[in-house]
């Protein structure tokens, strides 16, 4: 395994906010689940390193990142991630992968975002609402 749950909850903002984003038991059943069904075998595919931005987000870090109020990553269910280089070409080879794995039925996804042409890509496990939606916001 490549990820961990820490790794998800890690988080710039909330360290210098001073915010306690520890994940209850539940969301940390989410987490792992969005490691083993989706980031895991992303990352087995794209046979390179994906960086993690931002995974869960408590509310008070949720908001002061200024995320939807009702975002995945409320609830674990979500992940922000990017290529190594961070270039939009290789966010992009990583957002077409994904894709294509959705396509496939090789993962199956809550969303895939594309956010704002490639700076960085969100991806999530299906919850009541969501389901292998594939987007862009710009
Ligand atoms: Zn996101």
């Amino acid at each position: 395994m490549n990820f961990t749950v820490d790794e998800l909850c890690r988080s710039k903002t909330a360290q210098r906010k001073g915010i306690d984003n520890t994940p209850t038991p539940s969301i940390r059943v989410n987490l792992e689940k969005l490691i083993v069904n989706v980031l895991q075998p992303l990352r087995d595919k794209y046979g390179k390193p994906i960086i993690v931005d931002s995974g869960y987000r408590c509310p008070k870090l949720n908001q002061a990142v200024g995320g939807a109020k009702t975002s995945q990553h409320l609830y674990g269910q979500a992940v922000d991630i990017h290529s190594v280089s961070d270039s939009v070409k290789d966010n992009k080879e990583l957002f077409d992968l994904a894709k294509q794995m959705i396509e496939n039925k090789e993962i199956v996804v809550g969303q895939l975002i594309n956010e704002y042409n490639y700076n960085w890509v969100h991806i999530s496990i299906p919850d009541g609402k969501h389901k292998n939606q594939i987007l862009a916001i710009k």
